[in-house]
């Protein structure tokens, strides 16, 4: 299990690298507190991207919290769920740990059927930046590296196809994702010799 969390981490951690160089250089940028695609109606992602972040509750002991935040059935991501009272935009509360999708969306590129790229990105910033924009799609297809939508949902689906290709809404995504590292961690005692079974979380801590 931690070594599946890992890998997504090490990856996480390569996007990072690449979507701020691509922000930097694009001019591209979120509004200010914006968090409008944490809102989307219907939001979806899969189990897998969720992992590294039931593994930070679940290391924390704030997995039952979670749970019990989940069971209040919050209307948005359960990460916006303190902040959902109108005009409070404090945005996403575990940003380290946040999903694929939400690390993709903005800074990121889909291929058409002609393999040409086009900007994965929202129509506020497409308005906003408009001139940058326009110079970005150009760019992409010539001298502008971009990380690749699908190029990155590959590298997560090779980590475990089943949980890769488990998609739900964002809420039941994370639900799974934190039961499966808390039932992991749970039934999977470490035995030393001489002392008693301690939880394999503290092992690989
Ligand atoms: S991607 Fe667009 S909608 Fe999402 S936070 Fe950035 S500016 Fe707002
Ligand atoms: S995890 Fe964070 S960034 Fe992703 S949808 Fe939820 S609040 Fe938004």
């Amino acid at each position: 299990m931690l070594d599946k969390i890992r890998k997504i981490e090490r990856i996480f951690n390569q996007l990072e690298k690449e979507s701020v160089k691509f922000g930097k250089q694009s001019g591209l940028r979120c509004l200010t507190n914006c968090d409008i695609c944490c809102r989307k109606k219907g939001l979806e992602a899969n189990v897998l991207e969720f992992l590294p972040f039931a593994y930070y509750l679940v290391k924390n002991d704030l997995h039952d919290a979670a749970l019990d935040l989940l069971d209040s059935n919050p209307e948005h991501c359960i990460n916006l769920a303190k902040t959902q009272a109108p005009g409070q935009t404090a945005g996403c509360s575990v940003y380290e740990h946040r999903g694929l999708i939400c690390r993709l969306f903005g800074f990121s590129g889909v291929r058409d059927k002609n393999a040409r790229l086009a900007v994965y990105t929202c129509s506020l910033m497409k308005n906003e930046f408009a001139a940058e924009y326009k110079q970005t799609m150009e760019r992409i297809n010539s001298d502008l590296d971009i990380p690749v939508v699908s190029d990155y949902y590959y590298q997560i689906y090779y980590i475990d196809p089943q949980l890769a290709n488990d998609y739900n809404p964002i809420n039941v995504s994370i639900r799974k994702a934190i039961e499966k590292v808390a039932y992991y961690y749970e039934h999977k005692p470490v035995r030393k010799s001489g002392t008693k079974p301690k939880p394999a979380i503290e092992k690989e801590l």
